[in-house]
């Protein structure tokens, strides 16, 4: 009998999550976290009284009635509606794609006008089946929203040609034929009040959690004294790479307070030009309604990931999907090992896939999900 049932390795969501079930479920559990705080990148700190999402903006949002109900055990959200706006040049542009954007690009008023001039911009460009992101993004929305609206920024983002990216990637935006700004298309959303780190704090009540302690770095101890373990770091760097690195990219952030009460008057405005080097900046207190006199803000910088960075997106094209699917052979023969989250394994997932994927995993180990 080891001392412990379960180690989760990451106080991410992914292993709060499963944490929490284990906990609930009657087991022994215990996390450790190779940074100082838990929360993984939902992590948010207070500054000036404006809650900062240190490791990027994280705006939840779910179709599911089983995720949106579990996350409201632990937070209350506010109605927050993600809403951001494409600076390019200076020219301002409703996101995503809908009548706004296409009536300050064209001058369209009617849906039908929008599509019609979509689909002559399309045929222009004779795709008929789409093969990667730049193919696809084109037969969307047509070249001009293609160039002004999304080459830049993609190409910023994942630092490769859009002709080298995945189609899925740009489909995570709508595109519609109303007058609908918000972002996504689901049914429940928002940010939680107090911040994701308390939302997160109140998901491990009860759960022993070590920080600043790295797993892989004394793998063999922390294997001895548990029957199972759930990984959420990268799946490469716990076989030590040994089959080759996976792709990363990594964001830098540049944050600053400053004197005044409102910056930029949206809590994102993505800067979709090639020039400008940042991706985006974030006014944090726009997440929030914030009435505060001072104001926060993040300038994004996308990077290729290097051993030190920290990762952030799965680059998940040909190449490396392959590389994924040999390491996870390996992981399938890793006894006793459960591989989970975006890092775990190597997908570009959303809060809310990642909580649906570690709640299926709870109820698969500790039975159904647990109140
Ligand atoms: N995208 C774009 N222009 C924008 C916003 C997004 O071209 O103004 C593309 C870009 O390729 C990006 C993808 O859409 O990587 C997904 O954007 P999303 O906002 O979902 O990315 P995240 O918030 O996860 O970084």
């Amino acid at each position: 009998m080891k001392k412990l049932d379960y180690l989760v390795v990451g106080a991410g969501l992914f292993g709060a999550t499963v944490a929490n079930q284990a906990k609930r479920a009657g087991h022994s559990v215990l996390v450790l976290d190779k940074r100082p705080h838990i929360g993984g990148n939902v992590y948010t700190e207070n500054v000036e009284g404006i809650q900062v999402h240190r490791y990027g903006a994280h705006i939840f949002h779910t179709n599911s009635r089983e995720v949106w109900n579990f996350i409201n055990r632990f937070a209350e959200f506010n109605r927050f509606t993600n809403s951001p706006v494409a600076n390019y040049h200076g020219e301002l542009y409703s996101l995503p794609f809908n009548m706004y954007t296409f009536n300050r690009m064209w001058g369209v008023v009617t849906p039908a006008e929008a599509e019609a001039k979509i689909a002559e911009q399309r045929r222009a460009a004779g795709i008929t089946d789409p093969k990667n992101l730049e193919e696809q993004a084109i037969s969307l929305v047509g070249k001009d929203i293609y160039e002004k609206l999304i080459k830049g920024y993609t190409e910023k983002q994942w630092g490769r040609p859009c002709t080298e990216l995945p189609a899925f990637i740009i489909k995570r935006l709508p595109v519609r034929f109303t007058f609908d700004n918000n972002y996504f298309n689901a049914l429940y959303q928002g940010i939680p009040i107090g911040g994701y780190t308390a939302m997160v704090g109140r998901m491990l009540d009860g759960v022993e959690v070590q920080l600043n302690t790295d797993y892989l770095k004394e793998k063999s101890r922390w294997d001895a004294i548990a029957e199972k373990i759930i990984y959420t770091g990268p799946i490469d760097a716990y076989f030590d790479y040994r089959l080759g690195t996976l792709q990363y990219r990594s964001v830098r952030f540049e944050t600053e307070v400053l004197d005044m009460q409102n910056f930029q008057g949206n809590a994102a405005v993505n800067y979709t030009d090639r020039e400008t080097p940042w991706t985006r900046i974030i006014e944090h207190k726009w997440f929030e309604f914030g009435t505060q006199p001072k104001t926060v803000i993040s300038r994004e910088y996308s990077s290729e990931w290097k051993p030190g960075d920290e990762p952030y997106y799965p680059v998940n094209d040909e190449k490396n999907n392959a590389l994924y699917a040999q390491y996870k052979k390996l992981a399938e023969e890793e006894k006793n090992v459960i591989f989970g989250g975006r890092l775990g394994e190597y997908k570009y997932y959303d809060m809310d896939a990642v909580l649906e994927a570690a709640l299926k995993l709870s109820a698969k180990e500790f039975g159904s999900c647990r109140g």
